[in-house]
């Protein structure tokens, strides 16, 4: 009676005599060195079936493209706001109210549009009093 496994690598049912058990064996498919088992069990030759392939698993990442936009309304309507409370800082509440109103004009198509307006209206309030501020303290008010 002969020893017969399958090989580690390739699976393929390699088959030995059964004074070999234990004993390292070269497989003649694939070159994997394995040790021979003592015994012929059932878990060695029994197939093990179709290998399976482990592909990637596809995630796919549904980032709705209004979960952007509403951040964006949200985002117009912080910015409108910090314009107004910093229109006495000029160097800072210009480009938070122009970030503010393009944020907000882009969101306009969102589901938060009552959002995207206040904001695109708050940042246009606080860009126009920066710009209020800007011209009287050239002026000289
Ligand atoms: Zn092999």
């Amino acid at each position: 009676m002969s020893i017969e496994f399958r090989c580690k690598g390739c699976e393929k049912l390699l088959r030995t005599g059964d004074h070999t058990g234990g004993l390292p064996a070269k497989c003649p498919e694939c070159g994997t060195l394995q040790t021979i088992p003592d015994l012929v069990s059932e878990q060695n030759i029994a197939p093990k079936g179709p290998p399976q392939r482990r592909g990637p698993k596809t995630a796919t990442i549904y980032l709705g493209g209004h979960k952007g936009e509403d951040t964006a309304a949200i985002m117009s309507l912080l910015l409108g706001v910090t314009a107004l409370m910093t229109s006495c800082c000029l160097p800072l509440a210009f480009p938070v109210s122009l970030i503010g109103l393009v944020m907000g004009i882009r969101a306009l198509g969102s589901k938060n549009r009552v959002l995207a307006v206040l904001g695109t209206a708050l940042s246009l309030l606080g860009l126009l009093s920066t710009l209020g501020l800007t011209i009287a303290l050239l002026f000289g008010f």
